[in-house]
């Protein structure tokens, strides 16, 4: 077993410390490494766990006798080993953590409403779904309300009994020397009543599993990692407290001809050297159809021609994005005997078969390379 550390130095105060600099303290350290503000942090559980136990004795004047004379192993010999876990904390100092929090320590408070728990649903929309808008159908298994017993988890005519064990305060106490060791009630799990006669559909949970079929609206114009929420189609809450909500959660499968960047589509168009030269006009498909689109005269390859409107519309606001059309140029294979003459006597009269730059760059480096 690792060493423990002086319960002074834990809280930093001396042995002189007032039971108000102890409490005051302590809470300090307390409010630092609570649960609720480190979750899954084992450093800050551990420092929290410390704080408490080393409160725990120096508070008490008789323990704290014990620790002085004996230090750690005087409190063993009496029985005093720590506390198991949060619960028992959080219920040997309810008072303070009411003071923190505004309400008690202990978070199975049985007059406390409860909001039921939020859902996830991962939805996969294709591209025009996500780009149109879509009302789809869910299948979910949830928890709800049970509605034979409205909750209470008793059989109708009955009703839930006080528990005889722990008389209703969901704690038990029990001595050890002269410590008292407080603990969660394991009869009731601490909720201080116990379900006689449970209810024969819920088996006295309160709860039923059910299926439930929800219709999802999808605005148009949602993209990957759109999230909609569903106000009240979570879990049920439990002692009156408001349903969780549903979150879906979109991913949009790919097009195999549009592109999607943001609110605009893109789409290569290809057309022959003839059409680039001469220009054209061309069908274009697009989200609405297709679309006869001008080409003209003398296109380059990547020469980009902006559809206004024809994109994705924008969640917020009614207007759409544009489609942009990249224009690839194919060259010819399989010439004909013809077209191959009529290519030879093209090039012939072509002039400008290089670009003014590239003839420069061409003469630099013959006159650069021959020796002087
Ligand atoms: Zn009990
Ligand atoms: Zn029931």
């Amino acid at each position: 077993m690792a060493t423990k550390r002086d319960y002074y130095e834990i809280l930093g105060v001396t042995r002189n410390a007032t039971p108000e600099e102890l409490k005051t303290v302590y809470r300090k350290l307390a409010l630092k490494y609570h649960p609720d503000r480190n979750p899954g942090d084992k450093e800050s559980e551990e420092k929290f766990k410390e704080a408490a136990e080393a409160y725990e004795v120096l508070h008490d004047p008789q323990k704290k006798a014990v620790y002085d004379q004996y230090g750690h192993q005087g409190l063993e010999g009496s029985g005093f080993s720590g506390f198991g876990g949060f619960e028992d904390i959080f219920s040997s100092f309810s008072d303070i953590f009411e003071d923190f929090f505004g309400f008690g320590g202990n978070r199975r408070s049985r007059s406390r409403t409860q909001r039921g728990s939020d859902l996830r649903y991962d939805m996969t929309l294709s591209f025009m779904e996500a780009a149109f808008g879509i009302e789809k159908e869910i299948n979910l298994e949830k928890t709800e309300t049970c509605p034979d017993c409205s909750g209470n988890g008793s059989e109708p005519g009955y009703g839930p009994e006080t528990c005889r064990q722990c008389g209703g305060s969901g704690q038990l106490s029990r001595n050890q020397g002269f410590f008292t060791v407080r603990t969660t009630c394991h009869y009731c799990r601490g909720a201080g009543q116990t379900i006689p006669h449970p209810c024969k559909n819920c088996r006295g949970a309160g709860k039923v599993i059910i299926n439930k079929k929800v219709s999802v609206k999808i605005p148009a114009g949602v993209d990957s990692g759109s999230r909609l929420r569903l106000t009240g189609e979570g879990e049920s809450g439990a002692y009156g407290g408001p349903n969780g909500d549903l979150y879906v959660f979109l991913n949009v499968e790919a097009h195999e001809f549009f592109e999607r960047h943001e609110n605009d589509v893109y789409c290569k168009i290809p057309v022959s050297f003839v059409q680039a030269a001469l220009g054209d006009t061309i069908p274009v498909p697009t989200l609405n159809g297709k679309k006869t689109v001008e080409i003209p005269k003398g296109t380059q390859p990547g020469d980009m021609i902006r559809l206004q409107g024809e994109g994705i519309p924008h969640l917020r606001h009614k207007r759409r994005g544009d489609q942009i059309v990249q224009i690839t140029i194919k060259t010819p294979l399989n010439l004909t005997k013809k077209q191959e003459n009529l290519l030879k006597e093209f090039a012939k009269l072509e002039s400008n078969k290089f670009s003014n730059k590239l003839k420069n760059i061409l003469q630099g480096a013959s006159v650069g390379a021959r020796p002087s």
